[in-house]
């Protein structure tokens, strides 16, 4: 054993130089990778920052690297390989991780049990002037006369100026701070303001109730309540968590369908081809579904017991289309690879009668570089689709 302390690299500095050393050729892959390691053994050690700031210019000089040896043809060669669409899915699922820390929002709700007791009451939104939100009079006397209210609270979300920024303050009886603390999702806010006798006109209700009360109990004390005044209403009643889990089942089932879709539509004809055909779609997939429980988990409440519009995009319509459109470019591409290499096939060859291609037109080809088979496109194909692999012997190879 020597006295000097061992030097490590850290681990993301090693994995930055594994994905910057992918990008170049393999021939000068080996070289680059020990000159940067040996950089980082001799330099840094525990400084974390300085060493990933250094790390930054080995993305810069594999670039240099790159440009002399011809990056348009090393660009041609990544996309031709068998694992870029895997691998560009598990350096997406990773970006995700590290941004998110581990998907750590959507781990907390997805692990948080479940209480359909804490409820918001779903109040109309101001139309035409007129306000048809629950005044707080009549709050008070459902407060009074209920029998299904353990806590109540009362919030709105009122936006201000603060040195010329526009900034979310929650305002909040001590009730509701507690309630929304405890609740799966929350009212989007900048700052909150401590206000021990918060009374506004109206407000966001946030109610926690017995064991055993239900809506429509809540419901029926509320007709009551409504039939003293000319303006007072009866609310909708919303629990937090169905608001938080409403996209789960839809979005997840047409998710779970997408990739069936997919996996069942790409053929392989070897073990190493099926993986690479797989694991793209799957990892892709997981990409997605994590971001978009991220985004559930995140998912913002408004005073009246609503998503924000902008939400329903981002919770139904996002997943969704980037799925579609992902597993659209993973079938197409692998439509176009060899099913025992999946390497991507080479450019189309006519095939048919010479001199009859008018009339009886023959279709095109496309072979696997390394003479495996051949895709053959047209009238030449047998079958319905217009589209048929013929997989080649081991002696024509
Ligand atoms: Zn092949």
């Amino acid at each position: 054993m020597s006295g000097t302390p061992v030097r490590t690299v850290a681990p993301e500095v090693r994995l930055l130089l594994a994905i910057t050393g992918l990008l170049l050729p393999r021939s000068l892959r080996r070289d680059w990778m020990r000159e940067w390691m040996a950089e980082f053994l001799q330099g840094f050690g525990a400084e974390r920052k300085r060493a990933l700031a250094r790390a930054a210019g080995a993305i810069a000089d594999s670039w240099t690297l790159l440009q002399i040896h011809g990056w348009r043809q090393r660009l041609a060669e990544l996309a031709r390989s068998r694992a870029t669409p895997a691998v560009f899915s598990a350096l997406a699922l990773a970006t995700a991780a590290w941004s998110t820390h581990g998907f750590q929002s959507a781990r907390s709700f997805l692990s948080r049990p479940a209480s359909d007791r804490v409820v918001l009451l779903m109040q109309p939104i101001p139309f035409m002037g007129k306000s048809a939100r629950l005044p707080l009079a009549q709050i008070a006397l459902w407060r009074r006369e209920s029998s299904a209210i353990e806590a109540l609270g009362v919030w709105n979300v009122e936006r201000e100026s603060s040195q010329g920024r526009p900034i979310r303050v929650l305002k909040a009886s001590p009730a509701a701070r507690r309630l929304l603390a405890e609740s799966p999702i929350r009212p989007q806010y900048d700052v909150v303001q401590m206000e021990e006798d918060y009374a506004p006109r109206f407000a966001g209700v946030i109610v926690k109730l017995r064991p055993g009360a239900t809506s429509s109990q809540i419901e029926a004390e509320f007709s009551a309540t409504a039939k003293l005044q000319k303006n007072w209403r009866v609310p909708g009643v919303a629990p937090l968590v169905a608001v938080a889990e409403a996209p789960l089942l839809p979005v997840g089932i047409v998710l779970a369908a997408l990739l069936l879709a997919t996996l069942v539509s790409i053929r392989t004809a070897s073990a190493p081809a099926f993986l690479c055909a797989m694991a793209g779609p799957c990892l892709c997939l997981a990409t997605i579904t994590a971001v978009w429980l991220e985004a559930v988990a995140r998912t913002p409440v408004t005073e009246t017991g609503q998503v924000p519009l902008f939400w329903y995009a981002l919770l139904y319509f996002f997943p969704i289309a980037t799925a579609a459109l992902a597993m659209w470019l993973f079938r197409r591409s692998a439509a176009h690879r060899c099913r025992t290499c999946f390497q991507p096939l080479l450019s189309a060859v006519l095939v048919g009668m010479e001199g009859r291609c008018l009339f009886e037109p023959g279709g095109s080809e496309h072979l696997c570089a390394e003479g495996h088979g051949a895709l053959v496109v047209g009238h030449a194909a047998q079958n319905e689709s217009d589209k048929e692999w013929i997989s080649w012997s081991h002696t024509w190879a």
